[in-house]
């Protein structure tokens, strides 16, 4: 897989040396299907050993009822933190290839699935493309993606769209249990 040419911000933590050409982005899980807690563990998993991608931070989990009143169980949903080398598209490629691998079937839209990977923010990169709108389009109307980005990063500014504490300020947040 290729590399970025630029980094959108500095990489301030510790730890192992950083490749130069990587950036901060996260990405939100979703599942309401067949274990969803496995689910989202076994995604973690290929998504930290996938070439080009380190996962930093995961957040807790978080239960929601489906979304405009869809039939269907609860969902669990998280959203973790990587340092990736991949350019945008490759990261979508990388997250359709996850949901592939863990029998996503695609009928319904916003219908039951085993996982969803959604880029959400990809540094501070805008994107408007048909295969990729970044920040994701719908984050700021979903409480199931603020609450876990905003409990791995309280202090993040989406680009275009401001403070993502004002973002949570303007959420009904009495439909999601952190568990
Ligand atoms: P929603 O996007 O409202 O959460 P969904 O996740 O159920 O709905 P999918 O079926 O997973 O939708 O994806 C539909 C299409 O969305 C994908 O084919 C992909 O090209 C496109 N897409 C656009 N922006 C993004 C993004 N930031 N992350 C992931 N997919 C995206
Ligand atoms: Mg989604
Ligand atoms: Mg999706």
């Amino acid at each position: 897989m290729g590399t970025r040419g630029q980094r959108a911000y500095e990489i301030v933590s510790g730890g192992a040396p950083r490749d130069f050409n990587s950036l901060l982005a996260f990405i939100g899980l979703g599942s309401n299907l067949d274990n969803p807690r496995n689910q989202i563990d076994q995604a973690l998993l290929v998504l930290d050993q996938a070439s080009g991608v380190e996962l930093i931070q995961v957040s807790s989990f978080y239960r929601s009822k489906p979304l405009l009143d869809m039939p269907g169980p609860d969902y669990l949903n998280i959203v973790c933190k990587i340092n990736t080398s991949l350019d945008a598209l490759e990261l979508l490629d990388l997250c359709q290839h996850i949901e592939n691998k863990q029998h996503r079937v695609r009928d319904v839209r916003w219908g039951s699935r085993t996982i969803d990977l959604d880029i959400l923010l990809y540094g501070d990169e805008v994107h408007q493309t048909e295969r990729l709108t970044i920040p994701h389009s719908e984050m700021i109307n979903r409480s199931f993606v603020l609450l876990p980005l905003y409990e791995i990063e309280p202090a993040l500014e989406l680009p275009i769209i401001g403070p993502l504490k004002r973002c949570l300020e303007q959420l009904e947040l009495s439909d999601i249990d952190k568990i």
